[in-house]
Order: structure tokens, then sequence, then C-alpha cells
């Protein structure tokens, strides 16, 4: 049985974040998810301009975490914070990073999910409904909440979580009515249980933050034992130049520094399509 089996695990969130890691957790790292919603955790940031992040999306979560373990005197926690970017490839495509950290003040431990991946995250400037009703599918709305706001994304007032047409006709005709020129600014609601494609990948963050809870050190039996670096250089198959292939994985343990290196047992080469030689 592992360390985290049968403890009870605080969620500070008000998003509803609990309904996807309290399952995951729960089947798959056997530990009981207790939410609270006792700290307003936009204070701490939000995506509608109000409120700027709390540090790093990592000191975000962390600090989430702690309130959340305070509040409900529990030594462990849990916590999710979610970055909104433009794809890491081609930088043209709205793109979404989650990332959940579980703390162990028991065992002075810390271990962390990640899931990345395209987002659903679209904004426009719209004078007329007609336009406002085309951009609403290409929003994937109303699975997909909106927030409408007067002007542009700066304008202090907005409404938020609008989720049918007779609200969107409602918050345009409003938002209209306070902007100047008579634009309007939309967007999609990014919070999570307003966007079911951000809901997916904080799901998968937390799997990968289970998968990672039971995988434990061959040494020590500290879990959290996983990739720490990824070496590449992989010869070319043809020329023999360094690629930017992979030629292996290292695992690392978390306390105890005992390191293991996949891939090395077999030697292999890289196909000539990867080299910068041979396929410029
Ligand atoms: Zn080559
Ligand atoms: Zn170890």
């Amino acid at each position: 049985m592992g360390i985290f089996s049968k403890r009870s695990v605080s969620l500070l969130t008000k998003h509803g974040k609990e309904k996807v890691i309290a399952e995951v957790l729960g089947t798959q790292a056997s530990c009981f998810v207790i939410q609270t919603d006792a700290y307003d955790t936009d204070l701490l940031g939000t995506f509608t301009q109000e409120t700027p992040r709390y540090g790093s999306q990592l000191d975000a979560a962390r600090k989430k975490a702690a309130i959340g373990m305070e509040l409900l005197k529990l030594d462990l926690g849990l916590a999710n914070e979610g970055a909104f970017i433009n794809d890491p490839y081609a930088g043209i495509m709205p793109w979404n990073n989650e990332l959940i950290v579980l703390v162990d003040q028991q065992h002075q431990l810390e271990i962390t999910g990640f899931s990345s991946g395209p987002a659903q995250n679209e904004n426009g400037y719209i004078s007329h409904w007609e336009e406002l009703a085309k951009f609403a599918d290409s929003a994937l709305f109303p699975s997909h909440y909106l927030v409408v706001k007067p002007t542009d994304e700066y304008h202090p007032q907005s409404r938020k979580g609008i989720q049918d047409l007779v609200e969107l006709k409602d918050a345009f005709e409003w938002a209209k009515g306070l902007s100047s020129k008579g634009i309007v600014y939309v967007e999609n609601d990014l919070r999570a249980f307003a966007n079911p494609t951000r809901m997916e990948n904080i799901r998968k963050a937390a799997i990968d933050l289970a998968n990672k809870m039971n995988s434990v050190c061959p040494e020590c039996s500290t879990p959290g034992f996983w990739i720490t670096d990824v070496k590449r250089g992989l010869p070319c198959n043809a020329c023999g130049l360094a690629t930017d292939e992979e030629i292996a994985k290292i695992w690392s343990c978390l306390k105890c520094g005992y390191q293991e290196t996949e891939g090395m047992k077999v030697l292999r080469f890289a196909d000539p399509s990867k080299c910068k030689r041979c396929n410029p």
C-alpha cells in the first residue's frame, strides 16, 4: 500500500475542478479529495484581466495548495493552475498548459502533474448581433460559455459565464450600450466549469499526477520516481552526425538522488530524414 492510500487530500477550487480530479485520484491513487471554496481563488489571479496571477504557474498552484491544507487542517494538499498561451510549435494556435501540484507535508514531498494541448480560447470584436451569433458557433458555444465586455478586454465591467442565447443577446445589448464606439468584446470563458476542453486537459494532468504518485523509487520507495531529463543527439544512420532525436530518458528519485537511464541498452541510429546534413 502506498503512502497516499486512504488519505484525505485538500483541493481549493470554486470552479468545479473536483469533479475530474477527485475521480482520477480516487480511482488511481486511492485517496479522498476534499474540496473547499472557503478562500476565493480569483484573488490569486483571473483570466479576465481583473487580477494578475500570483507568481509563476507553479507558485500559484503551491499557494492554493497551502491555503487549502490550512483551511481543511490536512497534511496533504492539491491544487491546479492553468495557463493559456500560443502553441509551442508554430505559435499560432490557442494552447493550454495545466499543472496540478500535490504537496505532502507528512513526507516533505511535492509531485506535479502536467498536461498540455489545444485550447478553446477565441476572442473577437463585434458590432452586430449576426457576427456574434457566428462567433458563438466557432467558439463552441453553448457547451463552452462566453464572456462579454464593452469596448475591449480591459474594460472593468463584464458579463461572465454566459451559457444560453437569451443571456448572450442581453449581454450584447448591455455591452453595446456601455461601449463608446458600439463595439463589444467577446471571448471564451476559461474557467474550468465553463470550458469542457480545459476540464478535459485538467483530467489529463490529474492522470499524469496519479501515474507519478504510483511510480516509486527502486532504491528508497519514495513516490514520484519519474523522467527528469531527456538526452538527445542520436547519430544519423547515414552520416553519423548527432541529430535532435532522443538517446535516452533519465529517471530520478525526488529524495535519495537515485537515477536510471532508459533506452541505452541497444545501439540505435536516427533516420536520415531527421538529420540536418542529410535532410537540411
Ligand atoms: Zn546524416
Ligand atoms: Zn529514492
